[in-house]
């Protein structure tokens, strides 16, 4: 009631908007922008840097990292190209230096686009207060909180990683606090066998870091293929990180810089840094979501298909719902909430064949289904399975004897190609447009008769057989 009362107030004032976002990451900004070019008064309300997790400590600079790490490999093999870079050095602290301008830039740029689009930024953290209505607190502590009014609410504010429960736990790193380092440790424990595990262990080996990952389970990223975590866990291994299958953090001891981590076998590894890559949970504290009844589970709000929570005039999407947690599928969830809300367009998301890449060394990729998803889906005796593993050309004139692998999976009834692999050089680009195919129907027979692109790789997918 005393709720009402304010949002009738409010809406007298100049604080009403069609949609108030909250969060102004992949999927806020995306859905922010959109619904402010159909001419919806706007507001984002932001606690932290505009760009989200994706731009600020995510996508980006990761991928920044993984394109400086390549460089150490270059160097070493260049000779066998007749240049001679052998003597060039690394600095880690100039590389993170300018990942961080970069990441600077691009914060600047969101926030001069979300002006160009007429989106009104709200810089502080919000906070449900009643029906329809956010408190922002501002970052400013000497500026008091103000209270704004949506229409509209749609909760976009995230995931942040999970610290484990253990003694000593803030001893570690996790994936946000490797962006702010001025340098890299010489010796590294990883903990986990996830997307950021793997990609930070590979950035790491990669750039001279001392790597020893720590894995609860038999297997790394173990919602890929097998063959394909397979292919990553023994080429890693062969570039020198050191891989712990079925061991677990009891404790971290010491100091930072200076790290005893116990495993529950009671070995000790010291280190001078330690990261726990161990899963990501949404970002809802503080939010009070029980003003305004909307349900979770486990954390992640609960939505239906077209995004919309328990409280029919507030919507969520991305990271902090209990859909697929990845930047393309936030982004591409806001635009349709948007589009559907105030463009009167009304289509869905297709999260069908939804093309996921690891950015490790190698990269790895992946569309459709893996061998184990389809054997289920399909029967083991109704599918057949392509594979190959060869030298790519780039490794003809090196020392390492590095070998890419790609599989493709075909159900036998009707000829389609169900699930497309790859582990090697180039994997996200290759299966990024491997997927436009395989979203559209494409039979293994139109595989075969697409003409091989030489010499390349990607042939390998049109000459399997
Ligand atoms: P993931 O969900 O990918 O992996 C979590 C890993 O941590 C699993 O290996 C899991 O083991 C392990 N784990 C969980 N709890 C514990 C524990 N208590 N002790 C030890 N190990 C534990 O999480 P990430 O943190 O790597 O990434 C989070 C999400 O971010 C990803 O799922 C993805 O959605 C997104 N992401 C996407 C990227 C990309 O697209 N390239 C890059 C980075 C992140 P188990 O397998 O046994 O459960």
């Amino acid at each position: 009631m005393r709720s009402k009362l304010i949002c009738r107030r409010l809406s007298e004032s100049e604080n009403v908007f069609d949609l108030v976002v909250l969060g102004a990451g992949s999927g806020g900004l995306a859905a922010a922008k959109r619904a402010a070019s159909y001419g919806a008064k706007v507001a984002i309300i932001e606690g932290d840097r505009v760009g989200g997790t994706c731009v600020i400590r995510g996508c980006v600079p990761k991928k920044l990292l993984v394109i400086g790490s390549h460089y150490r490999e270059y160097i070493q093999d260049s000779k066998s190209f007749g240049v001679d870079l052998l003597g060039s050095s690394i600095h880690t602290s100039t590389l993170l230096l300018n990942v961080r301008k970069e990441v600077d830039r691009l914060n600047q740029l969101h926030i001069s686009m979300l002006g160009k689009s007429g989106v009104h930024l709200f810089s502080g953290w919000g906070k449900f207060v009643g029906e329809n209505i956010i408190e922002v607190k501002p970052k400013d502590p000497l500026k008091s909180s103000y209270k704004i009014c949506g229409r509209k609410i749609l909760i976009a504010v995230g995931s942040q990683p999970v610290r484990p429960n253990i003694k000593g736990s803030s001893l570690g790193y996790v994936s946000d606090d490797i962006f702010l380092l001025e340098k890299f440790p010489k010796k590294i424990v990883i903990i986990g066998a996830g997307y950021i595990a793997c990609e930070f262990a590979c950035i790491f080996n990669n750039l001279g870091v001392e790597v020893i990952q720590i894995v609860r389970g038999d297997n790394l990223l173990k919602t890929f293929d097998k063959e394909v975590s397979n292919f990553l866990r023994d080429y890693m291994r062969s570039s020198g990180v050191k891989i712990f299958f079925e061991h677990e953090v009891k404790e971290l001891l010491g100091s930072k810089g200076d790290i005893n981590v116990i495993t529950k076998k009671d070995s000790s590894i010291n280190c001078d840094a330690t990261l726990f890559a161990i899963g990501r949970k949404p970002f809802i504290n503080g939010l009070h979501l029980d003003v305004v009844n909307v349900n979770s589970n486990l954390g992640k709000i609960i939505v239906d298909k077209n995004n919309m929570t328990s409280n029919s005039s507030i919507f969520a999407v991305g990271d902090v719902t209990d859909k697929v947690n990845l930047t393309p599928v936030a982004i591409e969830e806001g635009r349709v909430f948007a589009d559907r809300l105030f463009g009167g367009i009304t289509r869905s998301v297709d999260y069908q064949y939804i093309p996921k890449a690891v950015f490790s060394q190698p990269e790895i990729a992946s569309v459709g289904l893996s061998e184990s998803e389809a054997c289920d889906e399909y029967g083991t005796k109704n599918i057949s399975i392509y594979k190959t593993s060869f030298r790519p050309m780039s490794q003809a004139l090196t020392k390492r004897n590095r070998k890419c692998f790609l599989k493709l999976i075909v159900d036998i009834d009707s000829n389609k190609v169900v699930g497309c692999h790859m582990a090697g050089e180039n994997a996200a680009e290759i299966i990024q447009m491997a997927a436009i195919a395989i979203s559209m129907g494409a039979t293994k027979s139109d595989f075969d008769r697409t003409m091989a692109l030489h010499p390349t790789i990607a042939e390998e997918f049109v000459t399997m057989i």
